[in-house]
């Protein structure tokens, strides 16, 4: 996007891509057909040291103006839940328009490139200031020069996808300011009961509300056989930290201890099991039953104390668990933090103690949830700098 955009101005413009394609992320996401964007992006979409930095970026290139281009390349598309727009066809849609602007703006791709080394000339008046000494397919050595270099290299999950940790190293060396990064937008892992119950019910999904640091959302959550994952945990990651608590609302919309004790008093003889499989996956309640009222099991609604049901309601409504880790960047969809928002102009994405130094993209502290904002973060960065690199 930051190359198209500039090259727009007529600027020159070589992308050095260190993997054997580009946009490798964009055909894995989405499950093959890139949710590309959402149609309602605000910056509390977003997690980042500084909030309200994103904002410029993304009211400079809204999500109507990649729709617009979406629609120019007649990519047919689809409106999922929560706003999320999806390729009707194909994540490759998304690709190949890129691409094709790309080639219709004479911007060179350079696929296989090893960046070695990256040095900046201060002197007044150099021409090109950032050089940079790449190897191509493994043997071709050379040097590129430019006057503004745009650090576009994502962020730390999924190395297969092309993950790496080089836009903190150059970060490092420009003596710019990291905030801690960690795995995000990834499933949960557990130890102990809650490991064994994630096993037992690899497969099963339902809608939960969940919370963690008083942030709360409304999705599905999937058991599997490594513990906790679908879109419901995949957002609470963004905002859960390490060694803290998540709690889960397996009843949403209702409230367990009202239901269970009016349950009491008008089917005394039904069972709790019985009664709770008309709401949850029996499987669920099975396993929940070993867990929490094992020892009333076999009692009528009757013969069990208004105490009890008042426990089990609370832990419908608030089944409080603390994960032993995330499966880490092997699946995670982002990285949060990054590139320190404090040393980057929120106008240009310019780096202000380096004057034509350029960040843009996931390699910057600015994390969206889940729903299309982290792609719609990355074109809207990248048209800033292209405006200005
Ligand atoms: C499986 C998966 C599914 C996703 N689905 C969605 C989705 O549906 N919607 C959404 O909004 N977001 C989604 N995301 C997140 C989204 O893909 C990223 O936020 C986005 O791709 C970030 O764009 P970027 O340009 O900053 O970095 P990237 O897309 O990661 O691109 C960085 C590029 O830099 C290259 N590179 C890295 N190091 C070097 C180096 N040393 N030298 C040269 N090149 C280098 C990489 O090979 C890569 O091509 C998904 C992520 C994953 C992993």
């Amino acid at each position: 996007m930051c190359a198209i955009t500039a090259a727009k101005r007529n600027k020159s413009i070589l992308i050095l891509e260190k993997s054997n394609k580009v946009g490798k992320k964009i055909l894995m996401s989405g499950g093959g057909r890139c949710n590309f964007t959402n149609l309602f992006v605000e910056a509390d979409h977003f997690l980042s040291n500084n909030p309200h930095f994103c904002k410029s970026a993304l009211n400079k290139y809204t999500p109507y103006d990649f729709i617009a281009m979406v629609e120019k390349h007649n990519i047919n598309y689809v409106e999922k839940n929560h706003h999320e727009l999806f390729c009707e066809k194909s994540s490759k849609d998304i690709l190949n328009m890129l691409l094709k602007e790309c080639r219709e703006m004479d911007v060179l791709i350079e696929t296989h490139t090893d960046i070695k080394e990256v040095s900046n000339n201060k002197n007044e008046g150099t021409l090109f200031p950032y050089q940079l000494k790449v190897i191509t397919n493994s043997t071709h050595k050379h040097t590129v020069q430019c006057k503004s270099l745009v650090v576009a290299t994502g962020a730390l999950s999924i190395p297969k996808l092309g993950g790496s940790g080089f836009g903190y190293e150059l970060a490092q060396q420009f003596d710019l300011p990291l905030v801690t990064r960690r795995a995000s937008l990834v499933p949960f892992m557990f130890t102990g009961e809650i490991k064994n119950l994630c096993e037992n019910l690899s497969g099963i999904s339902l809608p939960v509300a969940i919370e963690s640091n008083n942030k709360v959302f409304e999705e599905s959550m999937l058991f599997t056989h490594r513990g906790l994952s679908g879109p419901a945990i995949l957002q609470i990651s963004n905002y859960w930290s390490p060694g803290g608590e998540i709690t889960i609302n397996l009843l949403p919309n209702i409230n367990a201890i009202e239901a269970l004790l009016s349950q009491k008093q008008n089917t005394e003889k039904s069972t709790l099991k019985k009664y709770l499989t008309t709401l949850l996956p029996k499987a669920l309640v099975t396993n929940l039953e070993t867990l929490w009222w094992q020892p009333i099991r076999d009692r009528a609604f009757l013969e069990i104390s208004n105490d009890d049901l008042k426990k089990l309601g609370y832990k419908l409504n608030a089944w409080k668990i603390k994960p032993a880790s995330t499966e880490g960047y092997r699946t995670a969809e982002v990285t949060l933090g990054g590139v320190n928002t404090d040393a980057v102009d929120s106008k240009t994405m310019e780096i202000k103690s380096h004057s034509g130094l350029f960040f843009i993209g996931e390699v910057v502290d600015v994390t969206g949830h889940l729903g299309g904002y982290n792609f719609q973060w990355a074109w809207s960065s990248g048209y800033s700098a292209g405006l200005v690199a």
